[in-house]
């Protein structure tokens, strides 16, 4: 804290008012120069671990355990805190995706897909087309979706190859719910 100097934080607020931003007071001014710098600070951090991370990959190709310290796992995107996570040239992930990786039950590319062009698992599914994660699972039962479990944690991923419909086929039992949903109201 309170490593802004006076010139620089004279900058800063010419900066902001530039753009548009104006403070109230001097305080305001350097409350958020301050919390700038701290942001900045902690994206420094995440990169210096990245490059350490993969410095040491070099050693050990095959990669790494590293303590999940509050990361989220990349397929399965359960939060990681106390448990190891695993990290190699495909980046971190749990123990559990890991493990369905080495038994190739699930194909290595979706842990670079980080914005769900070739798959999607359950709940982004669920929250992306806003759906039950139950519906997402009858559908799976019905045979209209077709999904690889993660054992261990039983994430379901859906790849794309495998689904190519996928949005379709849950807008289609969105409405058939729906319909259902007035038929049962009308009846009563
Ligand atoms: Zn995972």
């Amino acid at each position: 804290m309170a490593r802004i100097s006076d010139e620089l934080l004279e900058e800063f607020q010419g900066i902001a008012k530039e753009s548009g931003i104006e403070f109230k007071s001097r305080q305001e001014a350097w409350e958020s120069a301050n919390n700038l710098v701290n942001f900045f600070d902690v994206l420094v951090r995440i990169d210096q671990e990245e490059r350490r991370r993969a410095a040491r990959l070099k050693d050990e190709p095959k990669g790494f355990a590293v303590p999940g310290e509050g990361r989220t796992c990349s397929l399965c995107k359960n939060y990681l805190d106390d448990q190891d996570m695993w990290y190699d040239k495909w980046g971190l992930k749990c123990l559990h995706c890991q493990e369905a990786l080495d038994k190739k039950l699930i194909p290595v590319y979706v842990f670079k897909d980080f914005d769900n062009k070739e798959h999607a698992n359950a709940s982004t599914l669920s929250w992306k087309l806003g759906v039950y994660p139950t519906t997402i699972r009858k559908l799976v039962r019905q045979r209209k979706l077709k999904a690889r479990t993660v054992p261990g944690n039983g994430t379901l991923v859906f790849l794309r190859t495998e689904n190519p419909d996928i949005v379709a086929i849950i807008e289609a039992e969105k409405k058939a719910m729906e319909q259902r949903k007035i038929a049962k109201a009308e009846s009563r």
